[in-house]
């Protein structure tokens, strides 16, 4: 990290008590097996509260729609199916239910996983992506890595920027179509596999987004061979950018069903306390399909339960709170915020 953006952490907001937020990425359309999922997630969550009688927030990052394979090999372009859609009804209500009784909380992924462009592309050119649209064409986690960053025009790789107009109309689509799902418009949202440039803030700011989450790090696009081009600007938790948002970081990464075990997890969310940050998980609904729901409900069972008793204090929120009272926070005595920001520069 450079010297200037290891002062920028040093001195941004510090927690009066540990936070814990799971992220969740990828719901959206496809299979009813995702409504069971949530229905367990919920019932899971309602059993822990913190101190205050607040239960954990897991954040629904939702996909709002998906290709329809039929039309297009019927036609050879591009058509799709949303989440308003009846067929998907039981996922729209298992969603908004858990939001009701504060469990989860609803942010943008994305109109789809990826920029119909380029999936249009990589189907004319390539007889995996044309098997992935019929045996797959809902499970957008099975594209390949490159192809499931949205805000990029990867026609051809190395990507390039796509035209500000594009991007401003599709944000102001995604936004419409979440609000049609939803009842409500967006207020979060977060860029798919983290790719994405100024002009998408911008666009999300315009169309009433007003927190964004990062790893810290925003990446342009993809190079030659498909991988996450070098990083072009760090983010902070609570950092107010010029578009507008308000920056959170999502810096931990709790995936059981690739063997992350809670215990270790928990050594994680606990080093986030004496930096006074908050801890904001990483998951993806694969963990919670395909027979992984028993052990990844286990697994987070344990998580909670460790939190709670590790970190006394612990407060649960959902990531729009905390990024919208990070700038209130109360402030903690001089000499311990000189301990913090000590202790952020040196790890
Ligand atoms: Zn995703």
């Amino acid at each position: 990290m450079m010297i200037w953006e290891r002062l920028r952490s040093a001195l941004a907001s510090a927690l009066t008590a540990p936070v814990f937020i799971i992220e969740s990425d990828d719901w959206g359309p496809g299979s009813d097996e995702q409504a069971q999922a949530l229905e367990a997630l919920r019932q899971l969550l309602k059993g822990f509260k913190d101190q205050r009688g607040r239960r954990p927030v897991m954040t629904m990052s939702v996909i709002l729609s998906v290709p329809d394979p039929q039309a297009i090999v019927e036609w050879g372009e591009y058509h799709a199916f949303f989440l308003d859609d009846p067929r998907y009804r039981s996922i729209v209500e298992a969603l908004k239910a858990g939001e009701e009784e504060g469990v989860f909380a609803l942010q943008l992924h994305g109109l789809a996983h990826f920029w119909p462009g380029n999936f249009m592309t990589a189907w004319h050119n390539d007889e995996a992506i044309k098997r992935w649209l019929i045996d797959d064409g809902w499970r957008t986690e099975k594209l390949p890595a490159w192809l499931q960053s949205r805000w990029m025009d990867a026609a051809v790789l190395p990507s390039r920027p796509l035209p500000p107009a594009l991007i401003r109309q599709a944000v102001r689509d995604e936004t419409v179509c979440f609000a049609r799902c939803f009842g409500r418009a967006p207020k979060v949202a977060v860029p798919p596999t983290f790719v994405w440039d100024e002009n998408v803030e911008r666009a999300y700011a315009e169309a009433g987004i007003e927190v964004l989450i990062t790893p810290g790090r925003r990446y342009p696009g993809r190079d030659q061979a498909g991988k996450l081009m070098a990083a072009d600007r760090a983010y902070v938790n609570g950092q107010r950018l010029s578009s507008g948002l308000t920056a959170l970081v999502r810096d931990l990464y709790f995936e059981p069903a690739l063997g992350h075990r809670s215990e270790q997890v928990l050594g994680h969310v606990e080093g986030k306390w004496p930096r006074r940050e908050p801890a904001l998980l990483e998951t993806h609904r694969f963990n919670f399909l395909n027979g992984k729901l028993a052990s990844s409900l286990k697994a987070l069972e344990t998580l909670l339960e460790g939190a709670l008793s590790h970190l006394p204090g612990l407060c649960f929120l959902s990531s729009y709170e905390l990024a919208t009272k990070m700038a209130d926070l109360p402030q903690i005595p001089l000499h311990e915020r000189v301990q913090v920001a000590w202790t952020r520069l040196r790890t």
